[in-house]
């Protein structure tokens, strides 16, 4: 009995040891058999995008995750707060648009944790645990550093390239179309006009709502994994 516990105690500090070396593995949808998705908007806050988009969520009792950038926060700190107020969940995207293959991992991650630092100077109770790289840019170090930092790299599975303008109806048969369980969907709410954006989802919600989806934040659907 005392010999199982203690292979079942190696194993454990092998798998950290091995997990540490690797890094988490960056989170791009999170296989479950609920129907949750997340909803997640990079580049903000931008009024009056973000604003519209809270209000959306709100009315449709539905949950979304802001991945902001802290010069855009520094210009707006009130959106921010707008966001936890509403029960949305912030999570990071750098103090500024930064590119991993020319900054690299470290100076990737350490503007990371500047950016988690400055935002609880705004939302000091906000729970901020998820990086997402500038244009989804990942590495092994990435990876390893993030980990290191515990922070959760998250991507999507569902992109609906919404920056590019590419009209309503696009964005909206994307979703429809590549929306799974357990699906991360990237949409933008700063970084130029987000009209579309914002029509894409008035459509959207009532869908999610008549298939039956929950619309959660990263937070809930990691737990599904046990984080
Ligand atoms: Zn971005």
């Amino acid at each position: 009995m005392r010999r199982a516990l203690l292979a079942i105690l190696l194993l454990g500090l092998l798998l950290l040891t091995v997990q540490r070396a690797r890094g988490a593995p960056a989170i791009s949808r999170v296989p479950t058999y609920e129907r949750l998705a997340a909803l997640t908007f990079d580049d903000g806050p931008q009024n009056p995008y973000t604003s519209q988009i809270l209000a959306l969520l709100v009315h449709a009792h539905a949950q979304g995750t802001f991945f902001v950038l802290g010069d855009k926060v520094a210009k707006d700190p009130g959106a921010l707060l707008a966001e936890a107020r509403d029960g949305m969940e912030i999570a990071l995207h750098g103090m500024t648009h930064l590119n991993l293959y020319r900054v690299g991992a470290a100076a990737m991650t350490s503007d990371a944790v500047r950016e988690l630092v400055y935002l609880h100077t705004f939302v000091p109770k906000a729970r901020i645990i998820a990086f997402r790289p500038p244009y989804g840019y990942q590495s092994p170090a990435l990876k390893r550093s993030l980990f290191a930092a515990h922070l959760e790299l998250v991507l999507w599975d569902v992109d609906t390239r919404d920056w590019t303008r590419p009209g309503v109806s696009s964005i909206v048969s994307t979703v429809e179309r590549l929306t799974r369980p357990g699906s991360i969907i990237l949409f933008h709410d700063g970084g130029g006009n987000r009209s579309q954006t914002v029509l894409a989802l008035r459509d959207l919600l009532p869908w999610f709502h008549a298939h039956h989806y929950r619309l959660v934040t990263i937070s809930a659907l990691l737990r599904q994994l046990g984080r």
